[in-house]
């Protein structure tokens, strides 16, 4: 009779939870952690610059509002050029009302990117 006994190894997950890192905005300098992959991440989006969730939705709205396409590096110098407070807090204020009044404005927009999270694809930027 063959022995079919073998206890299943414990799993062991070899992969630790990435570390989470320093990063900071820049634009307007806000320091978030966050991890590796999701620097990169944004790297790869806004052409190797980290920028926040903040500045990241403001550069959104900037190619949104735009009448013509632009490109995210003109949307982000446009944005960095609205952002050169001398008070940061300055900055987040007028960020999340430009983000609110963008609700309103672009309510359809905003419905047809529900659960998608990944922002500032094409179909975003055909909407006018
Ligand atoms: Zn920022």
């Amino acid at each position: 009779m063959p022995a079919t006994d073998s206890p299943s190894p414990p799993v062991t997950s070899s992969k630790p939870p990435p570390e989470a890192t320093e990063v900071e905005c820049e634009c307007c300098g806000l320091t978030e952690e966050c991890t590796p992959e999701y620097i990169e991440r944004i790297r790869q989006r806004y052409l190797r610059k980290w920028i926040c969730g903040l500045c990241g939705e403001a550069v959104k709205y900037e190619i949104v509002k735009s009448k013509r396409l632009i490109s995210t590096e003109e949307a982000m110098a446009r944005h960095v050029s609205f952002c050169r407070p001398p008070d940061p807090t300055v900055h987040l204020i007028a960020t999340v009302r430009l983000i609110l009044r963008r609700s309103v404005e672009s309510l359809s927009a905003v419905k047809s990117m529900a659960g998608n999270d990944e922002g500032i694809e094409a179909e975003e930027m055909h909407s006018t």
